[in-house]
């Protein structure tokens, strides 16, 4: 166990509707590292805001979620992996709604693999479509690949991306990756037609929500391993979150970099937890 539990998680795992776990696990990193400190960061960052969220009129202490701590000591990837599946499993076969504090992106691939019958969001500022990396398929910069072998590529849309490779870009053409780039998106700012063109394109009831810090634009989150201009502002993955939030079956933050962060990007990830549990639990409980 954490020696800080995130905020206001003060229920058992029975009592929970959500359970918050988190996996330091870095092993793949690209350009720079950290993000194993990110679970502890977040937590302390969650401390940091009122219980009662007047725009939703209800409060935190109303909702019954749990900290189950990190899973960590993974060798590999491939053992993360192998890990977190089962973690997940076990969550989703309770009926509790998993929220994994990362780590980095290659941990969400092994949550959505718990999971059947399920569309994908990414919002991610990379498409993450590379089939591998560095020799590694199962690397952090091969995330939307590998969630599209377990749901189809049908299944999956990332939003807000505004970088990929050469190949990446051919790959998704011939394969049909759909995504909705942060350039299509500042065209047409509306977040719920964005949101309602990806749900349509997937045709799934359910979706499971993943949350690539660096979709924002990085003055708002300078705190991430890869920093890509010209991203979202925060406002919108809030609104994105609330839009999703009468069908989200589960959740992640991943790629927070506490080494290169003044404290916003872990408070900014904090509160989107704190979103996704207020906005679920008013839709869904
Ligand atoms: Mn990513
Ligand atoms: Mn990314």
């Amino acid at each position: 166990m954490p020696g800080l539990l995130f905020a206001d998680a003060s229920s058992t795992l029975d009592d929970s509707d959500f359970a918050i776990f988190g996996v330091p696990f870095d092993g793949t990193s690209s350009f720079r590292s950290g993000t194993a400190q990110a679970p502890e960061r977040i937590r302390e960052a969650s401390h940091n805001f009122e219980t009662f969220k007047f725009e939703h009129g209800e409060d935190m202490e109303s909702i019954r979620y749990c900290d189950l701590g990190d899973l960590e000591g993974f060798k590999n990837v491939d053992l993360m992996m192998q890990g977190v599946e089962a973690f997940s499993s076990d969550l989703v076969r309770k009926n509790k709604f998993p929220i994994a504090l990362g780590g980095e992106h290659s941990i969400s691939p092994a949550i959505v693999k718990s999971f059947e019958d399920i569309g994908v969001i990414s919002l991610d500022a990379h498409l993450d479509f590379r089939n591998e990396y560095e020799g590694e398929k199962n690397s952090h910069a091969c995330s939307t690949r590998r969630i599209s072998d377990s749901v189809g590529v049908e299944g999956v849309v990332p939003i807000g991306v505004r970088s990929m490779s050469k190949e990446e870009s051919k790959d998704a053409e011939e394969l049909g990756l759909r995504f909705i780039s942060s350039y299509a998106f500042q065209k047409n700012p509306n977040m719920k037609e964005t949101v309602e063109r990806a749900l349509k394109w997937m045709g799934r009831e359910r979706i499971y929500l993943t949350l690539d810090m660096d979709v924002f634009d990085p003055a708002y989150a300078p705190g991430i391993s890869n920093p890509e201009p010209f991203g979202l502002e925060p406002i919108e993955i809030k609104r994105c979150i609330n839009h999703l939030s009468d069908r989200l079956v589960g959740f992640d933050v991943v790629e927070v970099s506490p080494p290169f962060d003044n404290g916003n990007t872990s408070a900014l990830a904090a509160r989107l937890v704190r979103e996704v549990i207020m906005a679920v639990w008013k839709a869904q409980m």
